[in-house]
């Protein structure tokens, strides 16, 4: 039987001032930005895309790039991802595939400030869920399309625990260029909201027998046999794409630098990219100094807390202790421990970018935490109740957030960004169970992670359909007498 293989990537045919360089300080190894490789073949190291900033022309403010809004017409203007082009200058214009991305929003939450413990104005909520796919992941999957066109590709292939699949699928289907979408997930492992996209969206999606971490080791080989354009996080110009939270971050801020980011972390894509955004801006003079950033993982699935917080891993110049990440998975390996959380989108015990975040948390001054389940749920309710919903992932950073003002590393005065990195309609399921009034739900899809309680339900009234039974049921409610 022969594999059926993609035509063979031609490199870009356009000269570029960015090309792709090995992570690794003892390889360096440096490949043109037209080739298609997602790990160095010299030492399979992750890859970053470097620009040579001295021949690529960049603003010299960043509030020269608000000239943008005024010429929406053109879709890169419009654009969260492309209005910032000079800052991920990789693409030539006549490549980029867009959808109208990041038009996102900044909302001060002084609600959800006081549930965290920061003063009123503190708090700022980074709503990734406005994107088309309703979640952050579009803002990298532009740039990944992106440079897919740019090296010829037609399928496009990725594991996922539902928000990257989804998205996927939406560009495949928005866009009339071509490509095909192979979605891998693990079994039952995948939010119903998401789901839902993929099948929708017309993905080919293929339900493995195991969890993300499965599927992520198996869509890397796959690639590989088939020659399909892989588009995890593991993608190098995914990040490129993600970087522009930041800048919008600080577009919402009138281009003033936050105390704090919040970020939840799974494979760990987004905190990696908001470091080399903030490690470019301090390079380019934009920026004087970054914010400090903190990196939430879940409690079920808390590689990096644990590695960082109990067995200080750090970035050592790009030399990090990486016998220490083998141990410690050998450890999870031999002791059968699998990812667990209610947040199903960081639900991942081996971050791809684990390497790339610890570049970040060193330049970012970082810290790592966890939330557990409970926190997640409550928080989640909380955040939902201030206005902007959430899913459960999302829900970490706010979670993670309160629990270091409680440690009194964020300060009470601290002014602070927490990223809602997806949409409160990805998971309607743990958002039911939580205020639901259903028991035998609550214990299925919550209390067997350890949430006990839903302190912030908000309960839905049962009542006969009568009339004067559900006006009582009002009254007594809403705090309003009947006849009043
Ligand atoms: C993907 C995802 C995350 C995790 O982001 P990483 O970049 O993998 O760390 C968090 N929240 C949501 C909603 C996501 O979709
Ligand atoms: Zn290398």
């Amino acid at each position: 039987m022969s594999l059926v293989t993609d035509s063979p990537r031609l490199p870009c045919p356009v000269a570029s001032d960015s090309f792709q360089r090995c992570l690794s300080p003892t390889c360096a190894a440096t490949f043109d930005i037209g080739e298609t490789h997602f790990r160095c073949p010299a030492c399979g190291d992750l890859l970053d895309v470097v620009h040579d900033w001295n021949r690529l022309p960049v603003p010299s403010r960043l509030a020269d790039f608000e000239k943008r809004w005024s010429t929406r017409n053109n879709p890169l203007d419009f654009s969260g991802v492309w209005r910032f082009r000079e800052l991920l200058p990789f693409a030539p214009a006549d490549r980029i595939v867009t959808i109208g991305e990041g038009q996102t929003l900044l909302q001060r939450a002084d609600k959800v400030a006081e549930y965290v413990g920061l003063n009123p104005g503190g708090l700022s909520l980074q709503y990734e869920g406005m994107n088309p796919s309703g979640s952050f992941k579009d803002n990298g999957m532009t740039a990944a399309f992106t440079h897919a066109r740019m090296v010829n590709a037609s399928r496009v292939a990725c594991a996922s625990t539902g928000n990257t699949s989804a998205a996927l699928a939406v560009y495949c289907s928005a866009t009339d260029l071509g490509f095909r979408a192979i979605i891998f997930v693990g079994s039952g492992k995948i939010a119903y909201g998401k789901l839902a996209q993929a099948l929708d969206h017309g993905a080919l999606t293929i339900q493995i027998v195991g969890d993300f971490d499965d599927a992520m080791a198996r869509v890397q080989q796959v690639a590989d046999r088939l020659g399909v354009y892989l588009m995890n996080s593991v993608n190098p110009f995914r990040l490129e794409g993600q970087k522009t939270i930041i800048y919008r971050i600080l577009e919402g801020l009138s281009w003033e630098v936050p105390d704090w980011i919040v970020v939840p972390g799974g494979n760990l894509g987004n905190s990696s990219a908001f470091g080399k955004a903030l490690i470019e801006l301090v390079h380019l003079g934009l920026i004087e100094h970054p914010p400090r950033l903190a990196v939430i993982n879940a409690a079920g699935a808390r590689t990096l807390d644990e590695l960082v917080g109990k067995r200080s891993l750090s970035w050592l110049s790009g030399l990090p202790e990486m016998s220490k990440v083998d141990h410690y998975y050998g450890e999870l390996d031999t002791g059968h421990v699998k990812a667990s959380t209610i947040a199903s989108a960081i639900e991942i015990n081996r971050p791809v970018n684990l390497k790339k975040c610890l570049r970040a948390l060193d330049f970012c001054q970082g810290v790592v935490s966890s939330a557990s389940d409970q926190e997640i749920m409550d928080a989640k309710a909380r955040v939902g109740a201030g206005g902007l919903g959430c899913e459960p992932a999302s829900a970490a950073a706010v979670a993670g957030a309160r629990r270091l003002v409680r440690e009194g590393v964020i300060a009470r005065s601290d002014r602070v960004v927490c990223i809602l990195t997806g949409h409160q309609l990805k998971d309607p399921t743990a958002t039911v169970a939580y205020h639901g009034t259903d028991q035998e739900q609550f214990d299925k899809i919550l209390g067997s992670r350890g949430v006990q309680r839903a302190g912030f339900a908000n309960r839905p009234i049962v009542v006969a359909n009568e009339l004067d039974d559900i006006i009582r049921a009002i009254a007594l409610y809403s705090g309003e007498r009947a006849d009043a």
